[in-house]
């Protein structure tokens, strides 16, 4: 079986001692690619380099929404010059995040907007995070689906099934990570199901958001299979099938060789 993990930050802190190490586990246990997003210019170009530096590693450069508010001028126009480099596969993380609301939303808006337009631009997929902010998230989408179908995925998916259904219909793609796993969270497990398997994405967000039973302890990639296995068991089918499918969802989203 195979994986891929469609989202992860592997240039944060936490793996500043065992990077190395921590992207062979994951190809060792069957993770053959990894996508590492970038939240920041500085973050986007480690992301970068270590897509240059492992064959399994690929980048996602962008801007997220909670540190746009500490971007200096110019960020964003290096941002550009990245996402045309080797081995940048989309844009982001953007989005809107009314939780920790570190930014102004007028501003996450603005960013979430360029992020989008240059997605259409460039024929890159786009990566959204969205956090208490489902309603104006959807708003949105649909402004920019008027010019046609999305190319997009929405990240650690957690939203309604209304939500879901919307971002479907616009043709993008759901990303579950290990919030699908935890015992309460019954009611996405079920939202999980109406998502078609041609449309299914599975990531870790590693460093967090550990699945069942890593609850707690710093995330990583190798660990996206508990995630894939709880979707598979939530649909009645096997760990195969869902491997399968999710890996071939990425490889064409993405466009990964
Ligand atoms: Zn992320």
């Amino acid at each position: 079986m195979e994986w891929i993990d469609t989202h992860c930050h592997l240039d944060e802190e936490s793996f500043t001692q065992d990077c190395h190490d921590t992207i062979q586990r994951a190809v060792d246990a069957g993770v053959t690619r990894m996508l590492t997003i970038g939240t920041t210019l500085d973050s986007c170009r480690r992301a970068l380099e270590l897509a240059q530096t492992y064959g399994s590693v690929f980048a996602v450069v962008g801007l997220h929404p909670n540190y746009i508010q500490a971007a200096q001028p110019g960020d964003w126009e290096r941002i550009v010059e990245l996402s045309t480099a080797p081995k940048v596969v989309g844009l982001g993380e953007t989005g809107l995040d009314k939780y920790w609301d570190h930014s102004p939303i007028e501003l996450q808006t603005e960013y979430f907007d360029r992020h989008l337009e240059l997605s259409r631009k460039l024929d890159l997929p786009f990566v959204v995070h969205c956090r208490e902010a489902e309603v104006e998230t959807v708003a949105l989408l649909r402004r920019h689906f008027v010019q046609g179908p999305l190319r997009g995925v929405m990240h650690a998916f957690c939203g309604s099934a209304d939500t879901a259904a919307a971002c479907l219909e616009m043709g993008m793609y759901l990303s579950f990570g290990g919030m699908v796993t935890f015992k309460r969270n019954e009611e996405l497990r079920q939202v999980s199901l109406a998502v078609p398997l041609d449309r299914l994405l599975v990531e870790t967000d590693a460093p967090y958001l550990s699945p069942t039973p890593f609850r707690g302890k710093r995330n990583e990639p190798a660990h996206v299979r508990l995630t894939a296995a709880c979707l598979a068991e939530t649909r009645g089918v096997s760990k195969e099938v869902v491997a399968a499918a999710t890996t071939e969802n990425a490889q064409r989203l993405f466009r990964l060789a």
